[in-house]
């Protein structure tokens, strides 16, 4: 072997398997490093060549060996083996030891890990790839020690200086080239360039603003973070140098294997706005009362917390490698014990699905590949946490580029898990964070599953500065009967910390100094709010009958099973909106089907078998983002592939849930809707997939309704009415729809009132439509659970109100107060109203 060239002896016995047939697409798409797989046949693990032990993974299942010339080589015995934490395996060396060529490393007993793990495959990778010009790789059988299993030709400054010596070195460099690429360099046109500057024997580098990185190597590549139109050179030298200036040039302009010729230039000068008050602007005459919208009802006096998310600065450099490596690894393991206590604890709790998201952080804390990078970071002088935070950022973007929703899917946790060691690492204590009690929570916005996961026990009412009533996490408060204001005056985001504030759902008021006597008022009306709640209670299991005796069925809209039970102590005759999304808010791979089935049965037997139970398909995109199924970014997502069009692009999603649902059939009255149809082809399609599915399953019966959200649905009702058996009136789309306002903008959400007359007006059209195909309507959105629109749904001839579950209770006290004749009038007159302040005011004074 000379100086420039690395042999590695096969350390196991076996049939070598080229790297990218390994059924893992970590290892398979190199994301680790260049390799090469053995699915063994021995069961020692044996040093490939002479060096030192860098790494032995806490869970005993992979080893870094450094090779005398500084090769990295990382060797992962089977697939998923992390898991085994340490069973079937005895390693007979340490970190530090310097071991001989054929030294037994590791023992592993095969049997028991070929029953517990994925597979046996054992990976032998090069991770620091950058200091190898080209790899020669084995095939067949091999015998461990014996034969040569890959041989590395590293790339030494010698090499070029040979070159030099015949006098056939050439340098040469590029024009300053832009990037097409709309993301930039990242992983996947970072691999077509290496795998291209590969094919010729010049060092080649590419040069961004001073920065160069090795052209042939994908990490370093990527790690010069070139974006959109930054300038980069290409530099080789070499006795192909010319030629490899050459193509790389054309091979960047080209896009690297990318579509570019949509990408565009970004506007250089940022245009700076200045705020202004807009002309609609309600504004408080009080300077103590900021005003905000009233995203879900009740009054909340309690304690300002003001929600940030925490800036984790740090330096880049230090000095103790050491010190830095083992700061890292008490984080790591701090982590992992912290994730098992509260893995107990949801467990213990019965949060089951929650319970599963810590345990797969605590393995990913085990990922060689990370821990890896973060080592070679801080051998190279960089502190733990910017290595950390590099590793794992790096993983992220790789992650990112793979095209496989699920893979892309853990993106969501390997942020988590970064924050975690991140924390650990700053002496950031989320307990000093701990809610105090009576809380009202102050942010900008709150994601869904923020909202899902406040701690109830401490947060009673929240605040935002932007969104609308109709967002969802306005929807989720309401379900949570939790009192809750958007966008309020952002002056509120720079409330103390602890400050008293009253919020007032109903008024859609902050007050932010509250005399002891308003605060008194309140809490009387808060009392009469109880009472009046708890009349409705008391009658909840009565049916909703008008007083002239029409039954008005008032079903509940829920996200899970929990909200299933909750729904039927509060009078609920069924589920008329299973948001089947909400159940999926924190899951970071697609349930499969059986899963997706035991989660509907769950629901309907929560019911019974006498009630029904309309279940959404997956309503996904616009603001509703799923951590499994990530979305291109889209220029208008509400526009864009959201709700049945993504089913209906990805069938074989809609199909595993259809079938899912279908198999609840028969423990609850079960009808699949679909959302967002705004054709009647979109509609045909999802049906006959359900019908297909149905016939497949042996199940009849099973009603097929939409949701009718689009105008053009509204619009053409009469034509959709002869295919659905039902409708539900999603009047928070319809209304951001029909007024072409975005319901979550910051700016606009607050005017997206369903009460507005254009909106009430599509409705009748639905309702008018489904007559004549004697088919049924109801309202799942907002103004169902909304008091002052009830009677005007109902005098449009809505007959299904699907409510929010606190609300249920008081819908069914005033459905008994009203006539269908005096519904109908009050409705004749709201129609003929200008816009929606006075459909409001008008009917505040009834
Ligand atoms: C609606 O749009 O009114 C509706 C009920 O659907 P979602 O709020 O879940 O979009
Ligand atoms: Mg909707």
């Amino acid at each position: 072997m000379s100086e420039q060239r690395l042999e590695l002896k096969a350390p196991v016995s076996g049939v070598v398997i080229p790297l990218d047939q390994v059924p893992d697409p970590v290892f398979a798409q190199k994301m680790v490093g260049e390799g090469i797989s053995i699915d063994p046949t021995s069961e020692h693990l044996l040093a490939p060549c002479k060096g030192k032990i860098i790494q032995m993974h806490p869970s005993q299942h992979a080893i870094t060996l450094e090779s005398e010339q500084g090769i990295e080589v990382l060797m992962h015995i089977g697939l998923d083996t992390v898991m085994l934490k340490g069973d079937g395996f005895t390693p007979l060396v340490a970190e530090g030891d310097l071991v001989e060529q054929g030294q037994p490393l590791i023992d592993f007993d095969a049997d028991k890990i070929a029953l517990a793990a994925r597979s046996l495959m054992t990976e032998i990778i090069i991770t620091n790839g950058d200091q190898v010009s080209r790899y020669q790789f084995t095939s067949g059988n091999v015998v461990a020690n014996r034969d040569t299993l890959m041989t590395l030709e590293l790339g030494t400054p010698a090499n070029t200086d040979d070159i030099e010596q015949q006098g056939l070195t050439k340098e040469c460099s590029s024009e300053w080239i832009s990037i097409p690429n709309p993301t930039g360099i990242h992983a996947r046109p970072a691999a077509a360039l290496a795998a291209e500057a590969k094919m010729f024997q010049s060092r080649i580098k590419l040069e961004r603003d001073g920065q160069f990185a090795d052209a042939k190597s994908v990490v370093a590549l990527m790690g010069l973070n070139v974006k959109l139109a930054e300038q980069v050179r290409i530099v080789a030298k070499g006795r192909d140098a010319d030629e490899a200036v050459d193509a790389l040039t054309v091979a960047i302009c080209d896009g690297l294997g990318e579509d570019v010729s949509t990408a565009v230039e970004p506007a250089t000068q940022p245009i700076e706005i200045e705020e202004e008050v807009s002309l609609l602007a309600k504004v408080s005459s009080d300077p103590n009362i900021l005003l905000g919208i009233a995203a879900s009802p009740g009054i909340a006096i309690g304690n300002v917390h003001q929600l940030e998310h925490q800036q984790l600065s740090y330096e880049e450099l230090a000095s103790d490698a050491n010190a830095e490596r083992n700061a890292l690894t008490d984080a790591i393991e701090r982590a992992k014990a912290d994730l098992k206590t509260l893995q107990a604890k949801l467990q213990a709790d019965g949060n089951v699905s929650n319970a599963e998201i810590f345990a797969a952080h605590q393995e990913l804390l085990e990922d060689p590949a990370i821990f890896q990078q973060a080592k070679k970071l801080i051998k190279e002088g960089k502190s733990a946490p910017y290595s950390w935070n590099q590793a794992v950022q790096e993983q992220i973007k790789v992650l990112r580029a793979v095209d496989s929703d699920v893979i892309a899917g853990r993106v969501a946790d390997l942020e988590d898990v970064c924050t975690r060691i991140l924390k650990l690492l700053l002496g950031i204590d989320d307990e000093a964070t701990t809610l105090a009690e009576q809380t009202i929570i102050v942010a900008e916005d709150l994601t869904p599953s923020d909202t899902a996961n406040l701690d109830r026990s401490k947060v009673i009412g929240f605040v935002t500065t932007l969104g609308g009533a109709t967002s969802h996490a306005a929807i989720l408060a309401r379900s949570m009967n939790l009192p809750a204001l958007a966008g309020v005056d952002p002056q509120v985001l720079a409330l103390q910390q602890g400050l008293q504030v009253v919020l007032d759902g109903d008024a859609g008021t902050l007050n932010i100094a509250a005399t002891d006597e308003q605060i008194e008022q309140l809490r009387q009306k808060q009392q009469q709010q109880r009472e009046l709640a708890e009349q409705a209670q008391q009658k909840a299991h009565q049916p909703a009958v008008t007083s002239d005796g029409v039954a008005i069925e008032v079903v509940a809209n829920i996200g899970n099973v929990k909200d299933a039970i909750e729904a039927c102590k509060h009078g609920a005759e069924g589920v008329g909106l299973l948001r089947s999304e909400f159940l999926y808010l924190d899951q970071a791979t697609e349930p499969n089907e059986d899963q997706q089935a035991q989660v509907y049965t769950e629901i309907a037997d929560a019911l019974g078998s006498d009630k029904p139970l309309i279940v959404r398909t997956l309503d996904v995109g616009g603001d509703k983002p799923l951590p499994y199924l990530p979305m291109p970014s889209e220029e208008n997502p509400f526009l864009g592939e959201r709700g049945i069009r993504i089913g209906l692009n990805r069938p074989s999603i809609l199909k595993r849930q259809v079938r899912a649902i279908l198999r609840a059939h028969g423990h609850a009255k079960l009808k699949i809707m679909f959302p967002m149809i705004a054709t009647l082809p979109e509609l045909k399609a999802a049906k006959q997939l359900v019908q297909q599915e149905a016939a497949d399953l042996g199940v009849s019966g099973v009603e097929v309704g939409i949701m009718v959200e689009v105008p053009s649905t509204a619009v053409l009702s009469e034509h959709f009415a002869a295919e659905a058996d039902f409708f539900s009136v999603g009047t928070n789309d319809l209304t951001q729809y029909a007024l072409a306002m975005d319901r979550g903008h910051p700016k606009l959400g607050w005017q997206v009132d369903a009460l507005d007359p254009a909106v009430l007006r599509l409705i009748k059209m639905t309702v008018d439509g489904a007559n004549k195909h004697g088919k049924w309507v109801g309202v799942c959105g907002g103004a169902a659970s909304d008091l002052l629109a009830v009677p005007v749904l109902i005098g449009l001839g809505v007959t299904e109100l699907s409510c929010s579950v606190p609300a249920i209770p008081e819908v069914k006290e005033l459905v008994r107060n009203c006539s269908l004749a005096q519904c109908q009038a009050l409705a004749e007159q709201v129609l003929q109203q200008p816009d929606a302040e006075s459909v409001r005011a008008l009917l505040q004074k009834l």
